[in-house]
């Protein structure tokens, strides 16, 4: 390719630094980027998208195969810096990494047969039309990321808008900017193309993003500033999808496989230190097999251990261990115990596994995210309960179920975007199926066919074959065109019983 378009020179000299949240240690100096910049960039971008969009479907996926192919050349080397700038282990790092690598593959490879042109049926009273719907690139979509999942999550937006025709501007989170800037460096290096930028910084450049007249904005974030990113992007009608937080349950039934599910609650609360918008923070066992699941998962959270090379790592945004601390000492004041774990001692990086039991449903440790490796067990008498409980936050993101006859019955009545029935967090990894939430985990999808979806817009054309029998849209219409369609209307819908 020729003539790149190169990221706009810098128009602010301020810096910040990303720092190692286990030790503190500097890893990286970045620029903070102003509107401006934010502006100039998403110009350059949307230059550079006219020439990607002509690519058409099997050049983009030529181009993204090769980025892909870099990436997992390199994986070691993006791990070691995911796990310096987020804090993660090296394992949890390089399994975040192939996932994103799976997905950009999907999305390169599917765009076409999910996006181009289409037949759709015209349907009788306009058989004369030929109906085709094709999906168009929006034009620059602005992806806001957070640091939890430095590389899955913002994929789950780039790979999709770039495979749909896209250009992309990501601001990724002021914890994790140096895997952003990664990111965008590997794509330019393996396809030679400036049509996906970074800037860094901290909210302000998002919000800067939100208001650049990008097309549309992809925010992956807290529900709160996923609200002012979308009150931002009203005064511009700028579409955006809102992947915010979560709080999802597992539920577990009489019939479960208490090992499996034991394994399960405590990879989906403790991974990643419990840093997971679809971790697993709360859940409901039936009463006939509480006892036994909680034994279990006494005896293997206390062999988890949050430390310096250990299965967890540290907490990476130092604020959060407050919010953990509140949630613990809350349920602890309203009755709940903790059988694992406990209070978060004054100045930890990392908060060891915590499991609570007989917090009221009330309490902030059940109703609001929590983000830390803690997580509620209550006993429940049946099912039904469980749902009710289950169902009972604001926010509906993802959800689990062990069961072995009535998974799917249970899975249906969740209101979640995703369930996993007999594993955990598996939706996320599955490129075909749509990941989001709704009510206060945010709308939209990334992942899959509506992944692709979200960064176009519809474009549909009827095209006429040959005059209609009854001419209707039409000023020549006549009376007897008019009784014609009451006859056609009271056939084809008004037949039967009243
Ligand atoms: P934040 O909401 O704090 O930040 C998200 C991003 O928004 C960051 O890049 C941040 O920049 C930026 N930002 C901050 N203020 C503004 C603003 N006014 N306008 C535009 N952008 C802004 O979330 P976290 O980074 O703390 O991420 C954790 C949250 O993300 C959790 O609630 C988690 O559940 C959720 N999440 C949801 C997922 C999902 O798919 N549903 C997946 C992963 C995480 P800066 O960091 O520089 O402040």
């Amino acid at each position: 390719m020729t003539s790149i378009e190169t990221a706009p020179a810098e128009t602010s000299a301020a810096t910040f630094t990303s720092l190692n949240p286990a030790n503190g240690e500097v890893v990286g100096t970045h620029p903070i980027h102003d509107a401006a910049h934010v502006q100039a960039t998403v110009a350059s971008v949307r230059k550079e998208a006219e020439r990607w969009r002509a690519l058409g479907f099997d050049g983009r996926k030529k181009a993204l195969a090769a980025w892909r192919k870099v990436i997992a050349h390199r994986l070691d080397e993006l791990a070691s810096l995911m796990s310096r700038e987020n804090g993660k282990p090296h394992g949890d790092a390089l399994l975040e990494a192939s996932l994103a690598i799976d997905h950009l593959a999907w999305a390169g490879s599917h765009a076409e047969k999910v996006l181009k042109r289409r037949m759709v049926s015209p349907g009788l009273l306009m058989v004369n039309q030929a109906a085709t719907i094709e999906y168009r690139p929006l034009g620059v979509i602005g992806v806001i990321g957070p640091w939890n999942y430095p590389v899955f999550t913002p994929m789950g937006s780039i790979a999709y808008a770039l495979a749909a025709g896209n250009g992309v501007v990501f601001k990724p989170s002021e914890f994790t900017p140096g895997i952003g800037e990664w990111l965008a460096a590997t794509f330019k290096e393996a396809v030679g193309h400036g049509v996906f930028q970074v800037v860094t910084g901290y909210g302000e450049t998002g919000a800067a993003l939100t208001t650049s007249g990008v097309d549309k904005v992809a925010f992956t974030g807290s529900t709160a500033t996923g609200k002012r990113v979308m009150a931002a992007a009203a005064a511009t009608l700028t579409p955006v999808v809102i992947e915010a937080g979560g709080k999802d349950a597992m539920i577990v039934d009489a019939d479960a496989d208490i090992a499996e599910a034991v394994d399960s609650a405590l990879w989906g609360a403790c991974g990643n230190a419990g840093q997971t918008c679809a971790g697993v923070e709360r859940v409901y066992v039936h009463d006939r097999v509480y006892d036994t699941f909680l034994e279990q998962l006494v005896t293997a959270a206390e062999k988890v251990k949050a430390e310096p090379g250990g299965q967890l790592g540290p907490i990476t945004m130092p604020s959060q261990v407050e919010i953990i601390r509140r949630h613990i000492d809350d349920a602890i004041a309203r009755g709940g115990r903790a059988v694992v774990g406990g209070p978060v001692p004054e100045g930890a990086r990392y908060v060891q596994p915590t499991v609570l039991v007989d917090v009221p449903e009330d309490s902030a440790a059940i109703q609001e995210e929590t983000f830390g490796p803690t997580v509620t067990v209550t006993r429940v008498k049946n099912m039904d309960e469980a749902i009710r409980l289950a169902n009972g936050t604001p926010f509906a993101l993802g959800s689990t179920v062990f069961a072995k006859d009535k998974g799917m019955e249970i899975a249906e009545q969740l209101r979640a975007g995703m369930t996993a029935i007999n594993s955990v967090i598996s939706f996320a990894g599955i490129p075909t199926l749509p990941f989001g939430g709704v009510g206060q985990s945010g709308f939209g999808r990334i992942h899959g066919a509506d992944g692709l979806r979200e960064f176009t817009y519809p474009h549909a054309i009827a095209r006429q074959r040959f005059r209609p029998a009854i001419e209707l849209t039409s000023f020549r219409r006549t009376d007897k065109a008019e009784q014609q369609l009451v006859k056609v209307i009271k056939g084809l819908y008004g037949r039967g019983k009243k």
